[in-house]
């Protein structure tokens, strides 16, 4: 009797985005092991995980995703099913994810095949970064010349029931908000108004914060 092949999970990483590729292959952009968060909980987070298997069956292989802290609960975060290509040993698969951190350290990401016990566990850390602070001396800068970038804005949509929100984080004092745009609130949160659910927006202020922190300290070590 032959040997049932079994499929095997063999490696997996993570990165920002994908797109397809030549001849089935997967193009991926800004390979990372480390989130950077300003606040908690952080803004839902939204990644991909590249995936790689070997011995598929002709069948479909199920796999399942999900995260946990070290010793922690597990949470699901996706399920994917995968058909081997007719020439293909093995399969590369993207899996698009998406998390909300509610504390820094160190998570683990589970790819699983269901029906089997090959799981496959890959470390990932959430570090805290400091809010970005501006100098007297950057703000002054920055008013003198307002074509570097000391303003931007981000549209929201509630996790819940979609609803838009167009925020603007804006470094300089005084700045006029356009109609329909929002700062920031100083609590870190808000509460939708079509259906109650509370949008955690502090980590993403301090996104905005950091960009314009890079900007602003590149225009001066470049004597602009
Ligand atoms: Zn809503």
């Amino acid at each position: 009797m032959r040997k049932q092949v079994k499929p095997r999970l063999v490696s997996a990483f993570f990165c920002n985005s994908t797109s397809q590729g030549d001849r089935g292959k997967i193009n991926c952009r800004g390979v990372f092991t480390t989130f950077l968060a300003w606040a908690y909980p952080t803004s839902i987070r939204n990644w991909q995980a590249i995936l790689t298997l070997h011995n598929l069956p002709k069948d479909t292989t199920s796999i399942s995703v999900a995260i946990s802290r070290a010793y922690g609960k597990k949470t699901t975060l996706a399920a994917a099913d995968i058909q081997r290509g007719k020439q293909d040993f093995g399969s590369i698969i993207n899996i698009p994810l998406q998390y909300q951190f509610d504390k820094e350290g160190f998570y683990t990401v589970h790819f699983s095949i269901i029906g089997s016990t090959n799981v496959l566990k890959v470390p990932i850390k959430v570090t805290t970064m400091p809010w970005p602070q501006f100098t007297k001396k950057q703000i002054q800068f920055l008013n003198d010349n307002l074509s570097i970038l000391h303003s931007l804005r981000v549209n929201i949509l509630c996790s819940n029931c979609s609803r838009p929100f167009n925020f603007e984080e804006s470094v300089l004092p005084d700045t006029k908000l356009a109609d329909g745009v929002l700062p920031f609130p100083d609590s870190g949160k808000i509460e939708c108004e079509s259906c109650g659910h509370i949008l955690y927006v502090k980590d993403i202020q301090g996104q905005l914060r950091n960009s314009i922190k890079n900007a602003v300290s590149e225009a001066i070590r470049g004597g602009k």
